[in-house]
C-alpha cells in the first residue's frame, strides 16, 4: 500500500436535520498516482495471466469505482474531480447526534456521516456511552481548546454491524467498545511500545481530527461510529454492555497507573475522588489486593466505599483525619476534577511514594517545595492508557466480574444537560450511561 500522502476529509456535516446527509456530499479526487497505477496494471497483468477478459483500462475503471463506492480515500490522490453522483454505491453512512454548537447553547440533534468501512474498519451501532467528566470540561471549554460543533463521548459500547475485508478479530455481531482514540501514526517509538494515547499524532475520538488533521472526529453520543480495528476493543461476554462501557476510559485511565505502580498486597493504595474514575479505581484496586483507602469531600460516600471494596475512608476537608494517616500511603491516585490543595496529599505519601494525577483540574498543582525535599515523592500523572492495555483491562474486569455502578438514562439534550449538573455537583452513583440504542428513533 502507498503512504497516506493525501487524505480527503470523510465527513461533511448536517447541521439541518430536515435535509439529507446525501445531499451533502464533497467531491472526491478519483485519479491514481503514478505508484498505484502501477499496482493496479501488475494485478490487471495478473488477472489476464489468469484468463479474467479485463483490458487495463477497464480494470482500473473498475478499481476507481470500487475504491470510491467503499470511500477508500487513502486510495485517491490529487486529481479531476469526480462528483458522488457518477456513482450509484453509497460513500457514506448517515448517522444521528447530539451536539453543541458552544459552550453556551444547548445540545441540539445532529446528522452526521459516518465513512463506509475502509479495509481496515468497524462500524458499530452504538448501544450506551458513559458521561465522562472530561466530556463536561470540553462541552463547556473549561481547557480552552474546544472546536465546535462538538459530539462528546468516549465510552463507547455496541455490536458490530460491518467489517471491512482486512478486518481479522472482529465479525458483524460481535461486541465492540470504543473509548477515547480512534487512530494513531502506528509508527513512532510510543505507537510501537503500545503507548498510542502518547503518540503525538493520535487522534482523539471527538474534539479532534483525523490524521489528515482536517476531517473532525464526533464522538458516541451517535448512533453509529466507524472506527479502525486496532482502536476497537472486545467486551467480554459477561459484562452488561450499558455499565461495561464507562470501562472503556475511567476502568482503562486507572488500571494503567494501578499496574505501571505495580499495586498488589503489599500496596497501601489511596483513590482521591469517589466519582466515575474513582470509583473503578477503589474495585481494580481491591481485585489487585492493594489496601484501598478512598479520599473524599463528603462523609455521605463512606459507605459506599466500603461496599466498593475500600479498607478505610478519609474525608480530606477534616485536618485532624488527614493529619493521623500522615507518611502511610505508598500510591495516590488523585481523580478530582476541580481545583483542590494537593499538599495534604502528599504528606499522606511514604518517603520516596508516588503521587499520580489523573483528574484535570484548570489550576496548576501547587506543591511545597519542603515536601519535595524531604519525602522525595514521585509526582506523576497518566493518560488513559494503550489499546493493548485497554484490552487486558476489559479481560481483567471480565475475568473478576468488574463493571461500573452506573445511573443509565435517557439520552436527550434534556437529559443529558440535567446529568452534567448532577455530575459537577458529585451526585451521581457513581456513572451517567446514555441509553444511545433508544434514541433517535
Ligand atoms: P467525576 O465523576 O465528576 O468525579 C470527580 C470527583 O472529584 C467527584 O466525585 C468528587 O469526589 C471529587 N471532587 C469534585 N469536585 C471537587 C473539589 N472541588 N474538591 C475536591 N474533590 C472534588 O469525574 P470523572 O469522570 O471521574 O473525572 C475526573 C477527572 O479526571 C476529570 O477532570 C476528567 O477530565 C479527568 N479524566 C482524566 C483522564 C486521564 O486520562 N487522565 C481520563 C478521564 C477523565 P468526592 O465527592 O468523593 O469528593
Ligand atoms: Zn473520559
Amino acid at each position: 500500500m502507498p503512504p497516506r500522502t493525501h487524505y480527503v476529509p470523510y465527513t461533511t456535516l448536517n447541521s439541518d436535520v430536515n435535509n439529507t446527509v446525501m445531499n451533502d456530499r464533497v467531491d472526491r479526487p478519483t485519479k491514481f498516482s503514478k505508484d498505484e497505477e502501477h499496482h493496479l496494471e501488475q494485478a490487471a497483468l495478473a488477472l489476464q495471466e489468469w484468463g479474467v477478459p479485463l483490458s487495463i483500462d477497464e480494470f482500473l475503471n473498475l478499481a476507481k469505482q470500487y475504491a470510491l463506492s467503499f470511500n477508500r480515500s487513502h486510495l485517491f490522490s490529487n486529481g479531476t474531480p469526480t462528483t458522488a453522483s457518477n456513482t450509484t454505491s453509497p460513500i457514506s453512512i448517515a448517522a444521528k447526534a447530539y451536539a453543541v454548537d458552544s459552550e453556551s447553547t444547548p445540545f441540539k440533534l445532529f446528522n452526521l456521516e459516518r465513512r463506509m468501512p475502509a479495509a481496515d474498519d468497524v462500524v458499530i451501532r452504538i448501544h450506551y456511552c458513559g458521561i465522562c467528566h472530561t466530556d463536561i470540561h470540553q462541552v463547556y471549554n473549561e481547557w480552552h481548546s474546544s472546536k465546535y460543533p462538538m459530539v462528546p463521548g468516549h465510552e463507547i459500547t455496541g455490536i458490530v454491524e460491518q467489517v471491512g475485508s482486512s478486518v481479522k478479530h472482529f465479525r458483524v455481531g460481535d461486541t465492540a467498545g470504543v473509548g477515547c482514540m480512534v487512530d494513531s501514526c502506528r509508527k513512532c517509538h510510543l505507537c510501537k511500545k503500545d503507548a498510542e494515547q502518547n503518540c503525538l499524532d493520535s487522534c482523539l475520538t471527538y474534539n479532534s481530527t483525523e490524521l489528515d488533521k482536517v476531517t473532525p472526529t464526533y464522538g458516541g453520543y451517535s448512533n453509529i461510529i466507524t472506527v479502525k480495528e486496532h482502536f476497537v476493543c472486545k467486551i467480554p461476554k459477561n459484562l452488561p454492555l450499558d455499565a461495561a462501557a464507562p470501562l472503556l476510559c475511567a476502568g482503562i485511565t486507572l488500571y494503567s497507573p494501578l499496574r505501571r505502580y505495580k499495586a498488589d498486597k503489599n500496596t497501601r493504595l489511596a483513590i482521591v475522588g469517589l466519582g466515575g474514575l474513582g470509583h473503578i479505581g477503589v474495585k481494580l484496586g481491591a481485585a489487585m489486593d492493594a489496601h484501598v483507602t478512598v479520599i473524599s469531600t463528603s462523609e455521605s460516600k463512606r459507605d459506599d466505599a466500603m461496599k466498593l471494596g475500600a479498607k478505610a475512608f478519609l474525608v480530606s476537608k477534616d485536618n485532624e483525619q488527614m493529619k493521623a494517616a500522615e507518611n502511610s500511603i505508598d500510591l495516590i491516585i488523585d481523580t478530582v476534577s476541580a481545583p483542590h490543595d494537593v499538599a495534604p496529599l502528599i504528606n499522606l505519601l511514604k518517603f520516596e511514594g508516588v503521587y499520580c494525577a489523573i483528574g484535570a483540574p484548570t489550576k496548576p498543582l501547587e506543591i511545597g517545595a519542603f515536601t519535595l525535599l524531604t519525602k522525595r515523592p514521585t509526582i506523576t500523572g497518566s493518560l488513559i492508557g494503550g489499546m493493548k492495555e485497554t484490552q487486558e483491562m476489559l479481560d481483567f474486569c471480565g475475568k473478576h466480574n468488574i463493571t461500573c455502578d452506573i445511573e443509565k438514562i435517557e439520552a436527550t439534550p434534556e437529559t443529558i444537560k440535567a446529568a452534567y449538573d448532577r455530575t459537577v455537583k458529585a451526585d451521581v452513583k457513581y456513572r451517567f450511561v446514555l441509553d444511545i440504542l433508544n434514541a433517535f428513533k
